[in-house]
């Protein structure tokens, strides 16, 4: 080298780096922080299963009493929510999802959720949940605006945070969150936000937006309905329930907007905390086993035999049953068809909380059938592990199941679910066949209590003629994936269609 001279550097062509699609996750509950349904488990799981497709993805939801609070970093100042009433001053905290680099942003205002419940006590709502859910609608926007991120695409989940995609539409017009594709997803259908159309200036909307595209519906405020108008693409939990939820059967009263709207409405199958039910390394269960040695699911049925304080029989076939006592599980329908099951050489075990009546019935049955059936009134984890590790089958009679969570715990644990043909379970559980010991449970259409006593027959029968048959189906029933990381796929699918129709281009 001539001193003195310096070389030509190369060119440097620094390698190519997308920028993430920015996706803001609204909700108004999330596992483990607060919980009342399976939406906890979606928001705790999906955007952890997001990040790693280069999505920057975060969580917005109140601060409810008994959540972690100290655990979270105070931003500084405070942030003003417009309220019909004037501003609310909201202080955030935020955090992160467990296990994970998801920020989670917690709305603080004491006066809408320092209190016991989070949607008001069982079987009735707060008299304010439409201020309370406004405020998280709006406040989740306005979080947009204090901290300079503006999502590509904002999820909102269920009617609590319906009024987002109406907001974007309308108070956000021409801002730069008016660019934000929304997505709408339904948890649950049977739950829409219905409140009094007086109210509507609580919303800060409108009274022209109480029409019946938008908020009316049967004469009273739909906040689900607004949000099937507006959002630009809407999503199910499961293909089923997105079909199901089209017809006057499913649909609650929104299967008219929905069909109007079924060429943007997707079902997505939720995914499962595959650590928490994993057979192999289960803590709750008293022996693990998996798919290539099952001896140890032999000794979690003596176990749970044992704790029902049932006969600790092998040969005799246990149905498992965990679940809330409420109509749309279909136990009343069990109800009706009990003393015909429990009449053949099987045993079974309920656990689970809810309606009265239900509870009544099945403390009377476990009285009366003491030596074949046990219920357990009560809420307990451990105990619902060892039910899908201890039981050869596991009875769902669902009225409706927009996805379902206990019939893939229980494929995973090689428990044959014996199910109602709806929604999720119909996407999840192939029904046995005879002829080639095809398939993964029972199924069965009709909501009657015959029909489901013969499929239980049927599943009984199987267990004793064809033994081999049952064997196969469980190792079939054991190898499905049900993981978050194949719904995240679906979910990014979801939210570059949706950006797309917003913006009328792919997003690159
Ligand atoms: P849903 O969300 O409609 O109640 P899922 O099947 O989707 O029904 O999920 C129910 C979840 O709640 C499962 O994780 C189930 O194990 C749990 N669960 C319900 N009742 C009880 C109970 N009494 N004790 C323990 N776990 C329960």
């Amino acid at each position: 080298m001539i001193e003195g001279v310096r070389p030509t550097p190369p060119v440097v062509t620094p390698p190519f780096v997308p920028a993430p699609l920015k996706v803001l996750f609204v909700t108004s509950e999330c596992a483990p922080f607060a919980k009342t349904g399976g939406l906890a488990d979606v928001a705790g799981a999906l955007p952890k299963a997001l990040r790693p497709l280069n999505i920057d993805v975060r969580v917005v939801m109140p601060l409810y009493a008994g959540m972690p609070w100290n655990d979270l970093e105070v931003l500084d100042g405070f942030m003003t929510v417009p309220m019909y009433w004037g501003g609310a001053r909201s202080r955030v905290r935020v955090g992160k999802l467990p296990h994970s680099d998801v920020p989670l942003y917690g709305l603080e205002y004491n006066r809408y959720f320092d209190r016991p419940y989070l949607y008001g006590p069982p079987a009735e709502g707060y008299s304010d949940n439409l201020e309370r859910f406004t405020f998280l609608s709006r406040g989740a926007l306005e979080l947009c605006k204090a901290l300079g991120f503006f999502p590509d695409v904002i999820h909102c989940n269920d009617w609590q945070t319906a009024l987002v995609p109406v907001y974007v539409d309308t108070v956000e017009w021409m801002q730069p969150l008016h660019a934000a594709a929304t997505i709408y997803s339904i948890h649950n259908l049977a739950y829409q936000g219905v409140f009094d159309g007086g109210g509507t200036f609580i919303t800060g909307l409108g009274k022209e937006h109480y029409n019946d595209r938008e908020l009316e519906h049967f004469g009273a405020m739909n906040l689900t309905k607004a949000a099937l108008y507006h959002s630009t693409i809407l999503s199910t939990v499961s293909p089923t329930y997105a079909r199901e939820i089209q017809t006057g059967a499913y649909g609650n009263g929104l299967d008219g907007v929905l069909s109007w709207r079924k060429g943007d409405l997707v079902g997505i199958l939720n995914g499962i905390d595959t650590d928490e039910w994993n057979p192999a390394t289960d803590k709750h269960l008293p022996a693990k086993f998996d798919a290539h040695d099952m001896a140890g699911k032999a000794a979690c049925k003596a176990a749970l035999q044992k704790e029902a304080g049932l006969a600790v029989r092998p040969d005799v076939p246990v149905f498992g049953i965990v679940g809330r006592l409420t109509p749309q599980k279909g136990f009343d329908v069990l109800a009706h068809a009990l003393a015909r099951i429990l009449s053949w050489d099987v045993q079974m075990v309920l656990l689970g909380t809810g309606d009265a009546d239900a509870e009544r019935f099945f403390a009377w049955a476990d009285a009366h059938h003491g030596d074949r059936f046990r219920a357990w009134l009560r809420f307990d984890n451990g105990r619902a592990h060892r039910i899908e590790g201890g039981a050869d089958f596991f009875l769902m009679p669902s009225r409706f199941e927009p996805c379902g969570l206990n019939q893939m715990y229980s494929l995973r644990y090689g428990t044959l679910p014996v199910v109602r043909a709806t929604g999720g379970l119909v996407d999840t559980v192939a029904n046995y066949d005879e002829a080639t010991a095809g398939g993964t449970g029972f199924m069965f259409e009709d909501l009657h209590p015959e029909s489901l006593a013969n499929t239980i027959g049927w599943a009984v029968s199987t267990w004793y003629d064809r033994p081999a048959h049952i064997e196969t189906m469980r190792r079939r029933a054991m190898a499905q994936d049900f993981s978050w990381e194949r719904a995240a796929v679906a979910y990014r699918d979801l939210y570059l269609g949706a950006y797309e129709r917003r913006r009328g281009q792919a997003f690159k």
